[in-house]
């Protein structure tokens, strides 16, 4: 099942000299890399990226909720709502001014279910909860009651897309 999927080495990532261990640990494994370009995005680019969409917005904002709740602390402390969508605009504004504030690369990987592989090695949204031995759990131990506080994203280093019709956009968007 050969497929292609897009991953974004973020800003922090780049900024921490993470490149190269990032993408050996994709080649490792027998991931091809197809492309490549490192790039500042434009607000534009991201805003496509991310969409202002509803199952977005809640998936997003649901992750904050749920930590919020397991560590049984109050949102509406930090964020001034406890509205789903809400949280999850503010999330994807912070977004926009993460990924807009430095230099981002950007590739395509391709190989046997290349979109499942990339994600297993990038591991969960949330570092503190990734597994140890993905890239997220290795690199960062970062979680939004953290990051909230703090009026920015996760530090999670790297995107990648989470199916194939997802991938497909966004290789159209970025190359
Ligand atoms: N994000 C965040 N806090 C959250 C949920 C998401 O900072 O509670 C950021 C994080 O940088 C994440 C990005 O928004 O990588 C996109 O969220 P998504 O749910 O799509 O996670 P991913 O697909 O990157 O694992
Ligand atoms: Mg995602």
């Amino acid at each position: 099942m050969l497929e292609r999927t897009l991953v974004l080495i973020k800003p922090d990532a780049v900024q921490r000299g993470l490149v190269g261990e990032i993408i050996s640990r994709f080649e490792r494994i027998g991931l091809i890399l197809d492309e490549m370009k490192l790039l500042i995005p434009d607000e534009q680019i991201v805003k496509k990226h991310y969409p202002d969409d509803l199952n977005w917005l809640r998936n997003a904002g649901g992750k904050t909720i749920e930590t919020y709740q397991k560590f049984q602390l109050n949102l509406m402390d930090d964020l001034g709502t406890v509205d789903v969508i809400e949280i999850g605009k503010i999330i994807r504004k912070w977004l926009i001014q993460h990924l807009t504030s430095g230099p981002t690369i950007a590739m395509i990987l391709s190989g046997n279910h290349a979109v499942e592989v990339t994600r297993k090695i990038v591991g969960s949204t949330i570092p503190l909860f990734a597994e140890l031995g993905t890239i997220r759990g290795d690199f960062s131990i970062d979680s939004p009651d953290y990051s909230t506080p703090q009026k920015r994203v996760l530090m999670n280093l790297v995107h990648a897309s989470e199916s194939l019709s997802e991938a497909n956009r966004e290789i159209n968007l970025w190359f």
